[in-house]
């Protein structure tokens, strides 16, 4: 069978053609001689998968897509808090190339906009790096992000120095204020250089779907971004990726994106996929029009939004009670009634499937309530099981809170089986309160075989015990 996707991104591009508004960035003399017909568009899923459709191979400078990333590589250079002190997040609603800083702290609004994209530049490598250092360092990275090795296109490099007055400004203007402390002409000449690092669609979708991927390559499984920069990287795409549209894109199109102004944008849905369109002919916000057309009708049609919820938490907790009955060896607890609780988890667990085991928990293990017929009946359960078998991942609160059922569970000498074989439970017996640990297993039989003795089997209404 043929897969329907590309065809329905053929559709997309199609539908987007007769959108003829907007023309090519003029002020960049290579910009300005762009072919307006090329159009292409790419999806790379969370896996590396890619699609893509139109113009995908033809190359077109990164120009401000590259903030993004040099963002990200300023914040593992210098460290977040070193970076914050330099550029603020906050949404300018001021033309990309404005000559602003923020007022009471002087920083440059936010690192999607010129005066923040050139200080980021500079907090690359070190404050101290020479260009060349700066410039290898970030053609690399983005290199090794779009799986290849990407290039400077040096005529667009040299017609933006030619045309660079305002970006000057702003480096002088950084300077003066403190922002910057190395040379302005360098700092903006490194900048342009990044910004003229020649890419297609499909480069940037792959480079995209690593910030879609929590920072890991899709490919080779390394991680690229910390995950606690890629948040603050797609935190602030979504409030300051679209120039002063932001608010405009986060309600229609409703992931974190960013644009260039030559054309291209990307956008990144956290955990599902990353996107690249591009279409040279931006409107006066610096945004490709049919791009944006393209991305709205993604969002539209592939569900996208990242503000839709896509599904509410519900029965992430199973609870199912069994007696055990005599195996070959008789071991059990004669005290007592034999009979075993057992909680099963599924999917990748987060606050809500914990806070669900743990109310489960307090209503079957709990005092019985009067008000709640059925509450406390399990508290004689002769074991407790919490099985982990279909569980995908727990997220630290997740962990932390089943964690702490766990201890407070032993502390009231109850007995806990935990079926865990791909250890999503991360349980270490050797930071266990007063040395208690649950019996940690690999399969629902060794679990009965502990509790009940060895080929003991169980009765219930649940088929899996
Ligand atoms: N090289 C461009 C500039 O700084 C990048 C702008 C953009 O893509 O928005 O003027």
């Amino acid at each position: 069978m043929k897969s329907p996707i590309p065809d329905y991104l053929h559709h997309v591009l199609e539908v987007a053609r007769p959108n003829d508004g907007g023309a090519a960035a003029a002020y960049i003399e290579t910009l300005a001689k762009a072919d307006t017909s090329k159009m292409a568009v790419a999806l790379a899923m969370v896996d590396g998968n890619v699609y893509s459709a139109g113009d995908d191979r033809v190359e077109f400078s990164i120009q401000s897509i590259a903030k993004a990333f040099v963002y990200a590589m300023a914040i593992e250079d210098s460290g977040l808090e070193a970076v914050l002190k330099k550029i603020g997040v906050e949404p300018s609603g001021d033309k990309f190339n404005q000559l602003s800083l923020e007022r009471n702290t002087n920083r440059p609004m936010n690192p999607m906009i010129n005066a923040g994209a050139i200080t980021a530049h500079t907090l690359v490598v070190s404050p101290t790096a020479t260009l060349h250092q700066r410039t290898e360092r970030i053609l690399q990275a983005l290199s090794r992000l779009a799986g290849r090795q990407l290039r400077v296109d040096e005529e667009v490099y040299e017609a933006e120095l030619r045309t660079a007055d305002r970006n000057m400004a702003i480096g002088y203007m950084l300077k003066a204020a403190g922002v910057i402390s190395c040379d302005p002409q360098e700092a903006v000449r490194g900048y342009i250089r990044q910004c003229s690092i020649n890419v297609n669609v499909q480069d940037l979708a792959m480079m995209s779907s690593v910030l879609a991927n929590g920072g890991m390559h899709p490919l080779t499984g390394e991680q690229m971004i910390p995950q606690t920069s890629v948040r603050q990287v797609l935190s602030v795409m979504t409030t300051c990726g679209m120039y002063d549209a932001a608010g405009d894109w986060v309600s229609n199109v409703g992931f974190p994106a960013k644009s260039g102004v030559a054309g291209a944008i990307i956008g990144a849905l956290p955990g599902q996929v990353g996107i690249a369109t591009f279409s040279p002919k931006i409107d006066e916000r610096g945004n490709s029009v049919r791009g944006v057309a393209m991305c709205e009708q993604l969002s539209r049609d592939m569900g996208l939004h990242m503000m839709d919820v896509s599904h509410v938490a519900r029965s992430t907790v199973q609870t199912s009670v069994s007696t055990l009955v005599d195996g070959e060896h008789e071991n059990h607890n004669k005290n007592c009634e034999r009979k075993v609780i057992v909680f099963k988890l599924r999917g990748a667990v987060r606050f809500p499937g914990a806070e669900r085991l743990t109310r489960a928990l307090s209503r079957e293990l709990g005092e019985s309530d009067p008000m709640d017929p059925g509450s406390g009946d399990h508290r004689n359960a002769c074991a407790i099981v919490f099985s982990f078998r279909h569980v995908y991942s727990l997220n630290f609160i997740a962990r932390r809170l089943i964690h702490e059922n766990i201890t407070r569970l032993l502390t009231e000498h109850k007995k806990l089986v935990i079926i865990d074989p791909s250890s999503v439970l991360e349980w270490d017996p050797a930071k266990a309160k007063e040395g208690r640990n649950p019996m940690v297993v690999k399969d629902d039989t060794e679990a009965r075989d502990y509790i009940g003795g060895t080929g003991c089997h169980a009765v219930s209404q649940d088929p899996e015990w």
